[in-house]
């Protein structure tokens, strides 16, 4: 049994834990993040990449808006790297409920949302996919946002100011004392050898797991959890955001990923988190929905979707998830007889670094340390080999490098070794496992129309060249690698996706004799 002791124990290795690390870590407090999977496996690896304006949620929950309205402007300073300010439109077309566009500009003037009306000319001018059913349009300022790179900048820079990250380590109890934890009990999730750690303060950053975690310690948090679904277009088809101008409902957003768009999302009450995946009927449903915004969705070829849950703290209406506020909780268990665990979960990912904040701030005040907060306004660190997660990057560089013997082991995105190289590097550092599933979740590869039908096999021969995977272990990790991708293709079988799946199918069980 290994024993490890910190000051800050910090659960959860999504974009709250990895922002809390980095925080605790500028002012000099010394942490540990766990994470029962890789980094940003959770909702902060399975979301939309909208950085809010906030004008999403004017009408229902000002809050949230105002949260989103300030943190957005923070994070377009202080994480640039991560973000392309695209700008954002709302737009609403025939049959749309009236009221609410009426509304709309007075809703966000409250809010502190900046919002400018547009000609209907204009706006298809600005976006030509928009419908010509268009009633209404108005300029905010939504942007994107690359979660992966976020999440892995945050853990970088914590890592290099001295923080201890540990991916693959689940939190299995806790050792209580008198007024508190005395150490929490984990398991390495590959070894399978058991880890205590002691520590003055325990984070639980466990997003939706939240009360799985609090319930560790003999607490209880109210929490229901909303399933979100999203598509995956083959290409980019719109510069901006858009936004469908109506109360929230499935399959209102557009955001631009790059070479890519996401589009969704649906909000489905779900009663176990393994459930978590996209389901037929809610794919049918977004297309619909969403083709009455931007008619080209109906004949596009989607190359995969994607689901991720969202934590929904105070559950106060039963029926309804898209009513239940999107802010975030930050609960002291001090008040339930547990003086130094905190838990934080809800929010979004816009306002994570606020959350971090918070949550900092409290752990802070409860260990008597006075360094002040500097995330909003010291930028984070950029570049590093989390650079690789931007689409895009990879074959600008390889272009430019012009090196014969960089040999290109994904053609879609067009990732070279070398960015293979460095990957692998950055998972060392990270304590990660290296195998085609971390590489494909720190870089491109897997996610270009193929979805790893050719480069999951040059890749799995790279790696075992290098000697970083045994002989045997290459079909092995294949295999993992497509199974882990087919959740997501299965809901979206049909036309060029389907003969592209024919063919995946045919060379990896056919050609390769790996049964999937
Ligand atoms: C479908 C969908 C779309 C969204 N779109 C947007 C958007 O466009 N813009 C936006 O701002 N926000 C969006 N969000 C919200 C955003 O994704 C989340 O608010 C944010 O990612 C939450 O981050 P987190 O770190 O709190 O939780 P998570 O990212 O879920 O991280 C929690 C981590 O804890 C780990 N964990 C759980 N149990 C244990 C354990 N026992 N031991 C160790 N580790 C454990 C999990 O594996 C997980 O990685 C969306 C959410 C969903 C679901």
């Amino acid at each position: 049994m290994t024993l490890l002791k910190t000051q800050v124990l910090i659960i959860g290795g999504g974009a709250t834990g990895a922002g809390l690390a980095r925080d605790l870590s500028l002012r000099g407090v010394p942490c540990l993040l766990v994470e029962r999977g890789d980094i940003a496996a959770g909702a902060s690896g399975a979301n939309h990449g909208l950085l809010h304006s906030g004008a999403r949620y004017v009408a229902k929950d000002p809050q949230a808006a105002m949260e989103c309205a300030v943190e957005g402007a923070i994070l377009k300073k202080v994480a640039a790297g991560c973000i392309e300010d695209t700008g954002g439109l709302f737009a609403a077309v025939a049959g749309d409920d009236e009221r609410y566009v009426a509304d709309f500009p007075s809703h966000c003037h409250t809010c502190g949302v900046a919002c400018e009306p547009l000609a209907l000319g204009e706006a298809r001018e600005m976006e030509p996919v928009l419908s010509e059913k268009l009633i209404a349009a108005f300029k905010v300022p939504d942007a994107a946002i690359d979660p992966f790179k976020l999440v892995f900048e945050n853990i970088d820079e914590a890592l290099s100011l001295g923080a201890d990250v540990r991916p693959h380590t689940r939190l299995t109890g806790f050792r209580r004392c008198r007024r508190g934890l005395e150490a929490a009990l984990l398991r390495d999730m590959q070894s399978g050898a058991a880890l205590t750690v002691e520590a003055a303060q325990f984070v639980n950053a466990a997003g939706a797991w939240a009360a799985e975690v609090a319930a560790l310690a003999g607490l209880e948090i109210p929490m229901l959890y909303s399933k979100g679904s999203l598509l995956v277009t083959e290409r980019r088809l719109a510069r901006r955001v858009i936004n469908r101008l109506r109360s929230s409902a499935d399959a209102d957003i557009l955001v631009p990923g790059g070479t890519v768009s996401l589009l969704g999302t649906t909000s489905v009450r779900l009663d176990r988190l393994e459930d978590c995946r996209p389901t037929i009927p809610e794919i049918d449903r977004i297309i619909d929905a969403a083709s009455k915004m931007v008619p080209v969705l109906a004949a596009t070829r989607f190359i995969r979707a994607y689901a991720g849950v969202r934590p929904l703290v105070g559950a106060k209406t039963p029926h309804d998830d898209r009513a239940v506020s999107r802010g975030f909780a930050l609960v002291d268990h001090a008040a339930e007889g547990c003086d130094n665990l905190v838990t934080i979960t809800g929010g979004k990912l816009t306002t994570y670094r606020k959350m971090a904040e918070k949550t900092a701030d409290l752990v802070c005040a409860k260990l008597g340390v006075a360094a002040a907060c500097r995330t909003a306004v010291q930028p984070l660190a950029s570049g590093g080999a989390s650079r690789w997660a931007a689409p895009g990057l990879a074959p600008r560089l390889w272009l430019k490098a012009q090196d014969p013997d960089d040999l290109l082991l994904c053609e879609c995105e067009m990732v070279p070794q070398s960015a293979v190289d460095e990957i692998v590097d950055a998972i060392r550092r990270q304590k990660a496992v290296v195998d085609i599933r971390a590489i494909g979740l720190r870089s491109r590869i897997g996610k270009g129309t193929c979805q790893g039908a050719f480069c999951a096999v040059r890749l799995a021969a790279y790696l075992c060249d290098r000697g970083l995977l045994g002989a045997g272990d290459g079909p092995a990790d294949i295999r993992a690698f497509l199974a882990s991708r087919w959740k997501g293709l299965r809901p979206v079988l049909w036309g060029r996706s389907l003969v592209q799946e024919e063919l995946q199918e045919a060379l990896h069980c056919g050609l390769f004799g790996l049964e999937l």
